[in-house]
């Protein structure tokens, strides 16, 4: 058995972006579920699924990040797997080109989160692709003004051999002081993941989701409730002080959750049990296979 889903951030989505939404959300899902289906690990395919959204300007993550108040690009990654809890986070890192392959080959080394420069440092070490950091701008290039709205992605995924894995990556929100870092690469707060439990990942206003340590809430909340309820759960804290959310979770049994405080949020799912991707642009909505 073997299931993944991946969101394309929480946030509002127009009309005229509904279509580059969807296929976005439908080839980072193929690039992880390719893997699961040949008896990939669910760590190989969290990463190949976010790096698709890294690749694409689509979502904030990788390639069409969010610029922070200078116009600089500073990405935020994580990738956690549930069997020995090994986490690998990157914060601010600026010019490699897939912040979540960086996360990835930190997985097994003893830091937890590196920022800045030893972000790049590290990933230069490690033989991860490097790029000029302007790179990560899509040409013509956007304003710090943009609004861009919270498009960090995010994947969850459960191999056949029982394991999961989270994954996150984002540029932050636009317009960012130089060096912030929001919720995503901390766990317990953007991302966690326990094969015994479940695997979770948000998206939205970082600083919320941090205050609220969102993550955290939804493993505690998973002992008892579905995966709907617990990321529902969850997200009442968020209402408690203002703010955009939306989580996806992925049970050990296979079953999948999510929710949202936004007015969109992009997710797709598949499994062993249903190959054929579903898309939604928002909980509620028709599947879009
Ligand atoms: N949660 C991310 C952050 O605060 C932003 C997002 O979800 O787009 O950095």
């Amino acid at each position: 058995m073997w299931s993944i889903i991946v969101h394309g951030g929480a946030k509002t989505i127009e009309q005229e972006d509904a279509s580059a939404n969807r296929a976005g959300c439908r080839a980072a899902l193929e690039a992880g579920a390719e893997i699961l289906k040949n008896g990939g690990s669910s760590i190989d395919a969290v990463e190949a699924a976010v790096r698709v959204f890294e690749n694409d300007p689509t979502f904030n993550a990788g390639y069409g990040s969010a610029l922070n108040i200078d116009g600089e690009v500073e990405m935020c990654a994580a990738l956690m797997e549930g069997t020995s809890f090994n986490v690998g986070a990157v914060a601010v890192a600026k010019g490699v080109c897939n912040p979540i392959s960086v996360a990835k080959a930190m997985l097994y080394e003893e830091p937890v989160l590196i920022a800045g420069d030893g972000a790049r440092a590290f990933a230069a070490e490690a033989g991860v692709r490097l790029c000029h950091p302007d790179a990560m701008i899509p040409k013509p290039k956007r304003s710090a003004k943009e609004e861009r709205g919270h498009d960090t992605v995010g994947c969850i995924a459960l191999d056949e051999r029982g394991r999961l894995a989270t994954a996150v990556s984002t540029g932050g929100l636009e317009g960012a002081p130089i060096g912030r870092i929001g919720d995503s690469p901390q766990p317990g707060c953007g991302f966690y993941c326990d094969d015994n439990i479940g695997g979770v990942v948000f998206s939205g206003d970082g600083e919320q989701i941090a205050r609220m340590i969102l993550a955290s809430r939804v493993m505690q909340a998973l002992e008892d409730l579905s995966p709907d309820q617990a990321v529902e759960a969850a997200l009442a804290h968020i209402e408690r002080i203002g703010g955009e959310a939306g989580g996806i979770v992925l049970a050990p049994d296979g079953k999948f959750g999510w929710g949202h405080t936004s007015e969109d949020f992009a997710v797709a799912i598949a499994s062993s049990a249903s190959p054929d991707p579903k898309v939604y642009l928002r909980k509620g909505e028709a599947s879009h296979g």
